[in-house]
């Protein structure tokens, strides 16, 4: 079946009939336990269930959110927490700007997979709509820097080219059909085969939604290339209103760091490198004093004139050399204690790690540096 969504992508609101609704739970896609409520079947729908490497829509039955719509055979499935009466009209309502940015992602996809192919003969193997950015995999072990800029390029001038992107239907036995753009229908796949084109340049078979012209993504951007799996190459990318917050967001950062390493966006970079610089440089020093003080606190020990058998530390910076710098100190004239040998462990400090040097415990509490005897 092709839905009502496929057939008019920009449709936001849609009058239609409850066909069948019965109880289901639904897993979250972020785990844990399983939610209750009901699947419901409509007559039609202008939310578009999975596919093609799309999302699913959110949306509102009447004033029932929508959770979830999948594909099932030519049904499209739409789960929610309220039970929908059988017969009833109802009148269904589109979260449009999750949708259309799923549309800028998907018929940004397209473009980029028909001009990388055209221009450097890379087939795209899959591709991946994320919810932050999406992903290209390109059947190729490398992209240089120079092929990435120049296929931004291209993209971007096709967009300012304003060329309409179109959907039409095939019968599944058209010739016509061996000759498009084609990952492979899914298995249960019944009905006519919708190709998407985008004029002169892509004929795609898909079942997603789509713009209908190529100025509506407004702009692409390729953002990097990382190594793929079996020698192939993720080709990272924006589209439309998400190269927008993308911006948004690196400006507020930008003036984040303004403000906090007094200088301009220009000279950042090299702020930071002179920061952890010092940081380097100062830890050193730190390192080289705790040294200095481990060794002084176990001559200061030692030089009591009665010891406990016992040496108990608190010292929140004190790290493993710390505590072996004092156990060697300690350790170099012999053990006190006659016919016994020493040693020394480290323990970790359950809820301790405030503690300063000053504190002192009784063995039986004995956290930190803590001597035992070896009988
Ligand atoms: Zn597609």
């Amino acid at each position: 079946m092709v839905f009502r969504c496929q057939r008019d992508s920009w449709a936001r609101q849609f009058a239609t009939r409850v066909v069948s609704c019965r109880e289901a739970e639904l897993r979250p896609e972020s785990g844990g336990e399983p939610m209750r409520g009901f699947q419901v079947v409509l007559e039609d729908t202008i939310l578009f269930p999975e596919g093609g490497g799309q999302p699913d829509d959110r949306g509102l039955i009447g004033a029932v959110p929508v959770l979830r719509v999948t594909r099932r055979g030519a049904e499209a499935v739409h789960f929610v927490e309220t039970a929908l009466e059988p017969g009833s009209a109802v009148l269904l309502s589109l979260d449009w700007e999750r949708r259309f940015d799923h549309m800028q992602q998907h018929s940004g996809q397209h473009l980029i997979t028909a001009i990388a192919e055209q221009m450097f003969g890379f087939k795209t193997t899959s591709w991946e709509l994320g919810r932050q950015q999406s992903v290209i995999e390109l059947d190729t072990p490398s992209m240089t820097t120079e092929q990435m800029e120049a296929l931004e390029q291209s993209v971007n001038e096709k967009i300012r080219e304003r060329i309409p992107v179109t959907v039409r239907e095939l019968a599944a036995d058209d010739p016509e059909v061996e000759t498009v753009r084609s990952r492979g229908l899914p298995g249960d796949h019944t009905g006519p085969v919708r190709v998407v084109d985008i004029e002169g340049i892509d004929s795609n078979m898909c079942c997603g939604t789509h713009v209908s012209n190529l100025s509506d993504l407004q702009v692409i951007k390729l953002i990097c290339t990382e190594k793929g799996k079996k020698n192939k190459t993720n080709l990272v990318f924006l589209a439309g209103n998400r190269v927008l917050k993308s911006v948004e967001q690196s400006h507020r950062t930008e003036k984040a760091l303004t403000s906090l390493l007094k200088n301009g966006p220009g000279e950042h970079v090299e702020a930071v490198k002179r920061l952890q610089s010092s940081v380097k440089l100062l830890q050193k020093n730190n390192l080289n004093l705790l040294r200095d003080i481990a060794v002084l606190i176990a001559r200061d020990f030692k030089s009591k004139p009665v010891q406990s058998p016992l040496f108990v530390l608190h010292r929140k910076e004190g790290d493993s050399e710390f505590m072996n710098i004092i156990a060697n100190e300690i350790g170099k004239e012999g053990g006190r204690a006659a016919g016994r040998q020493r040693s020394w462990e480290a323990r970790p400090l359950p809820g301790q790690g405030n503690q300063d040097e000053s504190s002192r415990r009784s063995a039986s509490s004995a956290p930190g540096i803590h001597q035992s005897t070896n009988r």
